[in-house]
């Protein structure tokens, strides 16, 4: 299963984006973030907490059944006194869903998570990035293998020279994702894909706002 991998702010940092607003509605997302414990149910009640301890007004909170789809402003409506009571909304989705929910209200959006990556689950609770989204995909290069995720400095033309015995340098406990390039291409019979060399990586990505147009 694919999920929007998110983490929640420090509690400093938090308190100080809050700083000056007194009446907070908490809104969290039944989907990604109810998965990875960063933005469901229990977490909302912790953070209410959290915000009640530090002396903030609680107006009201919801969990959206899924924060980023068009189905999200009909649940606000419903909320749309508490709402409007409040001073800013803290939302704990991950940044597509604090979006959308900022295009329904005209209500000051404070993000309580990071979004980190796309994340695909290997185990209960647990993720691996598998796309970073570069804008540049060489999969078709590498045998499948994304080098951009798996190899710890995230080279395009690999390996660093540190790989050792197919461990990698940074963390000898994984395996050397172009070590696993190589056995790939070895497999396909495509080695000779090895000597390609790619273009340097534009970490500028496209220009913003992306667009994509069918
Ligand atoms: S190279 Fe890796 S990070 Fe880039 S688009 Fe392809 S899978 Fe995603
Ligand atoms: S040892 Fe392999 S995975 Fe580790 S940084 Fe070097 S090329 Fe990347």
């Amino acid at each position: 299963m694919i999920r929007s991998i998110t983490q929640q702010k420090s509690e400093e940092e938090i308190d100080q984006l809050l700083s000056g607003l007194g009446r907070i509605f908490v809104i969290g997302c039944g989907t990604c973030v109810t998965l990875t414990h960063t933005g469901g149910r229990t977490e909302v009640n912790v953070m209410k907490e959290h915000l009640a301890n530090k002396g903030k007004l609680i107006t009201g909170d919801l969990v959206l059944p899924v924060a980023c789809d068009n189905m999200t402003a009909e649940a606000l409506n419903e909320h749309g006194q508490q709402i409007d009571q409040a001073d800013a909304l803290l939302i704990m989705t991950c940044a597509f869903g604090v979006q959308t929910i900022a295009k329904q209200l005209k209500k000051l959006v404070v993000p309580a998570l990071d979004t980190l990556f796309i994340g695909k689950e290997t185990a209960l609770g647990q993720f691996d990035e598998v796309c970073a989204q570069c804008g540049t995909c060489i999969l078709g290069e590498t045998g499948g293998i994304c080098p951009v995720t798996s190899c710890h400095k995230g080279l395009v033309n690999g390996p660093c020279g540190g790989t050792n015995d197919g461990k990698c340098e940074i963390d000898n406990a994984k395996d050397c994702a172009w070590t696993l390039i190589y056995n790939r291409l070895n497999e396909l019979g495509r080695l000779d894909g090895m000597r390609k060399l790619q273009k340097p990586r534009n970490h500028q990505g496209e220009p913003s706002p992306g667009k994509f147009i069918l």
